[in-house]
């Protein structure tokens, strides 16, 4: 601390990433990255787009990527807002959008950024509490308050609220934005997209990191109605009005286009997860039912952080939280089918 921080910033609780380790022989299991490369089509046209005009600034408002968002999902180009990462598109509309006099909403089992953006803005927030089965309960958000943020499927727990579980969130609270985070809706879930169009209360936001592998560029969005992408707009041409680089959106606009790459390797990552399920349990851990390209798993005899040590020792990272009611489970992001393989090896010999 110093004499000359502002009084937010002594107050502030800043976010602690998830590990990224420098050794390079890791099975590195602990922060949902892709395990497969990107579509080769980004890497082609990251290599095309580096010999054409890097002495120029980019499209400050990446239309490309935005019109093929839009052409993916069949809305409006004004209708979608493009940012570095996700998170940059999440910590805008905290601002923009979710910055009112009552207090925001979210699970108190979340993405553990909400509230760093909450004291980053000043942002009264309630945790709400999952239900047993770590489920969101739509009935308990129906209560006053300055807007609604949850993550769907939800992290670190994988477990995905139906479109009508969405949708009656949305209807029981017309006069606050509701924020499903998206970032890990393409293995298995549905888009709260289908909704855009009859909710003027609804903001998606996605991301390139998980599904399109992606995470090293940094590309996220959000799609809403115009009324609500304004008001993100006009807070990011408050910052830097260049969301993406140009290397950055040309990835991300083959990344978009190259439809079978992406289904092809969410078909992986789901068949993976499926398998590892089933071979968990065989092995005594309980899990929640994923839709993510993660388990989030519990072992009925084993404590979690001593499960996590020893496979840290074979060189197997997993995410363990040190934090209440989910201090015995651990999130396990579905690797390569040969890293799953190794994960249920080296389990069998830890257990044994
Ligand atoms: N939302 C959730 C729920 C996440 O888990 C993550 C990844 N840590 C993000 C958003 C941010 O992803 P990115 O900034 O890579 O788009």
């Amino acid at each position: 601390m110093s004499r000359f921080w502002s009084p937010i910033v002594e107050k502030l609780t800043p976010y602690v990433a998830g590990e990224q380790p420098k050794m390079t022989n890791l099975v590195k299991l602990n922060t949902n990255e892709n395990p497969y490369p990107p579509s080769p089509k980004a890497i082609a046209a990251i290599q095309q787009s580096s010999q054409q005009h890097l002495q120029l600034y980019p499209d400050p408002n990446s239309d490309r990527l935005s019109q093929a968002i839009a052409d993916y999902y069949q809305v409006d180009n004004d209708c979608v807002f493009i940012g570095n990462g996700s998170d940059e598109v999440l910590a805008h509309t905290f601002q923009a959008l979710l910055n009112h006099q009552q207090p925001i909403l979210f699970p108190d089992i979340s993405y553990s950024f909400y509230p760093t953006y909450c004291s980053l803005y000043q942002i009264d927030y309630q945790k709400v509490a999952l239900d047993t089965d770590f489920a969101i309960d739509p009935d308990d958000y129906k209560v006053a308050n300055g807007g609604i943020i949850f993550p769907n499927p939800n992290a670190p727990t994988g477990r995905l609220l139906a479109l009508e579980a969405v949708q009656k969130i949305l209807d029981s609270n017309p006069d606050s934005v509701v924020v499903v985070d998206e970032a890990y809706i393409d293995f298995g879930g549905d888009s709260a997209v289908s909704l855009v169009a009859d909710y003027d209360n609804v903001v998606v936001i996605q991301t390139l990191s998980k599904s399109r592998a992606l995470a090293g560029l940094r590309v996220g969005f959000a799609i809403a109605q115009p009324h609500l992408i304004d008001a993100l707009e006009r807070v990011k041409n408050s910052f830097n009005s260049y969301p993406l680089d140009k290397l950055a959106e040309a990835a991300a606009t083959a990344a978009i286009e190259d439809r079978e790459y992406f289904e092809q390797s969410c078909q992986k990552i789901i068949t993976d997860r499926e398998t590892l399920t089933k071979e968990l349990t065989t092995l005594g851990f309980d899990i929640i039912p994923s839709t993510a390209n993660f388990v989030f798993v519990s072992h009925k005899t084993m404590k979690a952080e001593e499960i996590a040590q020893k496979l840290r020792n074979e060189s197997i990272i997993v995410r363990y939280f040190n934090q209440p009611r989910i201090d015995n489970m651990l999130r396990i992001t579905i690797g390569t089918t040969e890293q799953c393989r190794l994960l249920v090896t080296q389990l069998k010999k830890i257990l044994k």
